[in-house]
């Protein structure tokens, strides 16, 4: 793919030398709203989850597409994936209760958590909020908490771990013997039989291998595993499954070095496979779901910067932004590239090598290394691409620093769906001792 439709694939592109993003001039944006800003564009976030509809539904209409919280928690783009009809997967009552206020209905969230205290459970049971087990052993709180509440055991499901895992970092990795996630194969009929016995009717079962996966055969190995072990207690406990959840890992091209991923590939390696197994005849007629987070709304969403100082010091040269690690945390996390480009490129000049820095007190805060752009100065404005995923809700108010306003574009329109904060937010829980007074 060529550089040009690389970023319009993104909605981003230049006219007459100042970037356009969903058809509005980032300078002006900057101007007005200030930086730094993180800029979600609706249309998007729309196009991808139907891109993804779309493909899944081709080949498999009883299908469920989870949106993965985590990766962007704010109401108003909650609300965006809503109208198209999506389902919601959430890490934590907090996140369930986000959706609940968007006003997403229990029965299209699912909790996917881990380490599940009793609060957790007798939050999701109480809304009646369907829950994805990580370990044997919640089993049994979980039902006393349903007894106790008085609810019926619905439907149950498990977390697989197969071992096989991917991703873009090893941290992002969530599937093998020595990762905390999900049940081994080894333990999978012992969860399953007890999920029978304490009187469960209905079951799913789960997997997510983990983040980034660009390349759609990372996924062919974990996939067979888990298709195995589906077989497996389809057999020997005469099972039938309600769904069969594939997990989000969806990968976006960070790099203008990568192609998208190739969605034709994914269904052929996820869906068509999934197929044959349900077509073999004795696991049901299981809904396929993923649940992806990233995928649909990364590429949603810039953040704009702006250069306050240049430093050459004799051997390397550094621009300095108003964004740091405090901002968006995924180049010092996990080593990501993020694309970073200008937002005003009218006077295109000498070609030079920059680190791009943020403001934090720690020499890691690097948010691009090595990067070749024309000839910056200080006050410009610089575009972070690719930010709308783990971007805001993995941000800190480190260094003392106030987290930044986004706003939303659609159909050449601005909404501020959140306000940046103010000092006062940040010492806003604190409470001074007597004897300190
Ligand atoms: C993080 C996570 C996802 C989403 O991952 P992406 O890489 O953003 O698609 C989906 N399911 C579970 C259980 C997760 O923890």
């Amino acid at each position: 793919m060529n550089y040009e439709a690389w970023l319009k694939n993104k909605d981003l592109e230049y006219r007459d030398g100042i970037l356009y993003f969903g058809d509005i001039n980032t300078v002006n944006l900057a101007n007005q709203y200030g930086t730094p800003l993180y800029v979600n564009n609706e249309q998007i976030i729309r196009d991808r989850y139907k891109k993804l509809k779309n493909a899944i539904n081709f080949e498999y209409k009883n299908n469920e597409i989870h949106f993965a919280v985590k990766a962007n928690s704010n109401i108003a783009i909650l609300r965006i994936l809503k109208s198209e009809g999506a389902s919601f997967d959430c890490t934590s009552s907090g996140e369930i209760r986000t959706c609940l206020k968007a006003g997403i209905s229990p029965d299209k969230i699912m909790f996917t958590g881990n380490m599940f205290t009793d609060e957790d459970f007798k939050f999701a049971v109480g809304h009646d909020v369907l829950v994805n087990l990580d370990s044997i052993s919640q089993l049994d709180r979980l039902v006393k908490i349903i007894d106790d509440l008085g609810k019926e055991k619905r439907i149950i499901s498990f977390r697989i771990n197969p071992e096989f895992g991917a991703g873009h970092h090893p941290h992002t990795i969530t599937a093998g013997k020595n990762i905390k996630f999900g049940i081994l194969d080894n333990q999978v009929i012992e969860a399953y039989t007890k999920a029978l016995n304490l009187g469960f009717m209905k079951f799913g079962i789960h997997i997510h291998i983990g983040s980034g996966i660009i390349n759609p055969l990372d996924f062919e190995k974990a996939i067979e595993k888990f298709f195995a072990i589906i077989a497996n207690i389809a057999d020997k406990l005469d099972m039938v499954f309600e769904f069969i959840d594939f997990g989000g890992g969806l990968g976006i091209p960070y790099n203008p070095k990568e192609d998208p991923l190739n969605l034709g590939d994914f269904i052929n390696i996820v869906v068509k496979k999934f197929k044959e197994i349900v077509e073999r005849g004795n696991v049901g007629a299981p809904q396929f779901k993923i649940e992806p987070g990233r995928y649909l709304i990364a590429e949603a969403s810039i953040i704009l910067a702006q250069i306050n100082t240049i430093k050459y010091n004799g051997y390397k040269r550094f621009a300095g932004l108003n964004a740091g690690f405090n901002t968006l945390i995924r180049p010092i996390l996990y080593g990501s590239y993020h694309h970073i480009i200008k937002c005003d490129n009218r006077n295109e000049n000498e070609i030079l090598t920059y680190d791009i820095v943020g403001p934090i007190c720690e020499s890691g805060d690097v948010l691009g290394k090595n990067r070749e752009l024309s000839k910056l100065k200080e006050n410009e404005y610089l575009a972070i691409l690719d930010t709308g995923a783990y971007g805001f809700t993995m941000s800190s108010n480190y260094n003392s620093r106030t987290r930044s306003a986004e706003i939303l574009i659609n159909n050449g329109c601005t909404h501020i769906i959140r306000e940046a904060e103010k000092f006062n937010d940040l010492i806003a829980h604190q409470i001074i001792p007597d004897h300190l007074k």
